[in-house]
């Protein structure tokens, strides 16, 4: 069992990070939604149809690992993929799923390479997101979204939904956030270049942050 403490520190901090990536413009209406583990037996999703910019800590619904409503009100539809991530990669223990504009923009783009959606343009792209699949396009509530999530977890921490939007995953949930800001940054960085002749880093530059720093990056 987690300590109460836990959750009750995790639901503020979920509420307060929603706050932050509503205020940065990053999930506009009622889209997106953050999700973190808190033991054994159960994890934390942020509700259906509620606003990342005002979340009630109370109201964050808590469930179990077959997706049963323990508390809370119930959680976003998009549930499911957030435990297919999990089931798939221990390592994950918070999710931040994103309707942003320049990641979603991306997913929209009918030439991307779907081993690696964005090119490695900058470091702490490599470094805190890494190579970026992008799954088939699903409508939403197909429930073999959660099958191609399933597949792709074990070896990618984030991967981006064709026309929907990235799911980002971290070993903790403030790693997590920052990765999906990383992430809309470097979206914007690529279609500010898209029509430029930019330059990626290099094979040896890559190899070099997989080194000191741990990148996980497959060219
Ligand atoms: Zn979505």
């Amino acid at each position: 069992m987690s300590h109460p403490a836990d959750e009750r520190y995790l639901r503020e901090r979920i509420a307060t990070l929603g706050q932050r990536l509503y205020a940065r413009g990053l999930s506009p209406g009622t889209s997106g939604n953050i999700s973190v583990r808190l033991d054994d037996e159960s994890w934390l999703c942020t509700p259906t149809n509620s606003c990342m910019g005002e979340l009630a800590p109370d109201e964050i619904s808590r469930l179990d690992w077959q997706g049963n409503l323990l508390g809370g009100k119930p959680p976003s539809k998009e549930y499911f993929f957030h435990l297919a991530y999990y089931a798939n990669r221990p390592a994950a223990q918070a999710i931040v799923h994103l309707h942003s504009s320049y990641s979603s923009a991306v997913a929209c783009l009918d030439d991307l390479d779907p081993q690696s959606a964005l090119p490695p343009i900058t470091p702490y792209f490599v470094m805190r997101v890494g190579n970026l699949p992008l799954l088939p396009y699903r409508r939403p509530g197909d429930e073999r979204l959660g099958e191609d999530i399933a597949a792709y977890a074990p070896h990618h921490a984030a991967v981006l939904l064709a026309n929907h939007g990235p799911v980002v995953t971290g070993k903790d949930l403030e790693a997590t956030v920052s990765a999906a800001e990383e992430l809309e940054e470097t979206a914007k960085l690529y279609l500010l270049l898209r029509d430029k002749p930019y330059r990626e880093l290099s094979h040896a530059q890559i190899a070099e942050l997989k080194d000191v720093f741990g990148a996980v990056w497959e060219s």
